[in-house]
């Protein structure tokens, strides 16, 4: 049987892309490669590459440093290749490719084939279900296993038995400045009710007893272009994610759900009064940015801290237990000491179980890229990551 591997990178959209890959290479008559484990990422690839007939890369473009990793892995193919004369057939998917095709392109795709020559097949997020059909052309997949391939034998690996992630709506609209999402993986589109369900009692078929439904902003799920804009956080709107996660608890088997990301812009009381539901995870991620408000409008968010901070009181009321995390981005385009300051105030207003802390680098074709000065050094960077790092993991302990 042919092995295929997958290395992943990014956030949680990508894993659960990477387990339809999985699901689609299976149900074609791949068998998974075994990884042993592995004290470094170069051993890792080595190994694959010695042993996969083919290799999907799922890239991430939020950080250089990911974009990085990909390009660096050149040097262990061509390592590899000289050794052993091998070379699965290989794969590069996710948002770097989604970044240079489709509608919203950031950057120039002719580049990206440039420093990735080793590439023999680039495919973006929406391509996954068409990948049969693509490899049967670039001759890796013969016409009858191409023939034998039903859509409905596709299963998505589960991270664990218990466990699936389902995806509720693909892209985003809301083009925060510094970021690559609105690029890479397109316009926001809903699934539709009756599909995701469909899914998730295929899953629980399957033994799944916690889900986690997935979107870059879950919120304005099954909401039209338009509609998502006049949602205010903290109003009174309906929100159909408030509905959909209603009914999704109505399933007897599921014991718990969990859903991210969600924003502070369109969280409304609708949601809140959802998230006082049993089986809705005791921890919720919320991504806040920045604890300034003139940050958060030069990043394009569409809500306050106060909208954040009341959002979290709101929530607290109806679960008391609720953990929150969030995102933070220090060193954004203007950002002074004193607005950086107003973070790690907030910090001290709003307990969060998690945070991830990052510090802003400038993505190609975003926004912040185009229009603002990087005028934050990296020093100041280092010291703001890292004296709010200190911070909060210090709250931790108490
Ligand atoms: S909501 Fe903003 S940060 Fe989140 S994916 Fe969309 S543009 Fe990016």
């Amino acid at each position: 049987m042919a092995k295929y591997s997958i290395k992943t990178f990014g956030c949680q959209a990508n894993i659960a892309d990477s387990n339809s890959i999985s699901g689609v290479l299976e149900a074609l008559g791949y068998e998974e490669l075994i990884l042993p484990k592995f004290d470094t990422e170069t051993e890792e690839f080595s190994f694959i590459l010695n042993n996969a007939d083919l290799f999907i890369v799922n890239t991430c473009s939020v950080r250089q440093k990911s974009e990085d990793k990909v390009y660096g892995m050149g040097k262990v193919i061509k390592m590899v290749k000289d050794e052993t004369g091998k070379k699965p057939f290989m794969v590069l998917a996710g948002c770097m490719v989604g970044s240079v095709t489709g509608e919203r392109q950031r950057w120039e795709f002719e580049k990206l084939h440039k420093k990735t020559p080793w590439v023999d097949l680039f495919i973006n997020p929406h391509q996954i279900f068409e990948l049969p059909v693509i490899l049967q052309k670039q001759g890796v997949l013969n016409e009858a296993a191409l023939a034998k391939f039903d859509p409905k034998n596709v299963n998505a690996k589960l991270d664990s038995p218990l466990h699936a992630f389902v995806n509720i709506s693909y892209g985003c609209d809301n083009f925060c400045t510094y970021c690559v999402v609105p690029y890479a993986r397109g316009k926001e589109i809903s699934r539709g009710e009756e599909e995701i369900l469909k899914e998730i009692k295929h899953r629980i078929g399957q033994g799944v007893k916690q889900i986690t439904l997935c979107g870059q902003n879950v919120n304005s799920w099954g909401l039209g272009t338009t509609e998502k804009f006049e949602i205010r956080s903290g109003s009174d709107q309906k929100l159909p994610f408030a509905d959909l996660l209603r009914k999704i608890h109505d399933i007897p088997e599921l014991e718990k759900i969990s859903f991210l990301s969600s924003n502070p812009f369109d969280f409304t009381q609708d949601l809140v009064d959802a998230v006082s539901l049993p089986k809705i995870s005791n921890y919720i991620h919320i991504a806040i940015q920045s604890g300034n408000n003139e940050v958060l409008k030069r990043m394009n968010r569409r809500h306050t801290v106060e909208d954040f901070v009341a959002i979290v009181e709101k929530l607290k009321k109806v679960k008391p237990d609720l953990e929150i995390g969030t995102d933070i981005i220090v060193g954004f385009p203007g950002e002074t000491r004193e607005q950086f300051m107003d973070t790690v105030e907030l910090f001290k207003k709003v307990y969060f179980a998690v945070a991830y802390i990052a510090m802003y680098s400038p993505r190609k074709g975003t926004p912040a890229e185009k229009f603002f000065t990087d005028d934050v050094s990296r020093d100041e960077k280092k010291y703001r990551h890292a004296y709010l790092t200190k911070f909060w993991k210090g709250l931790k302990k108490k």
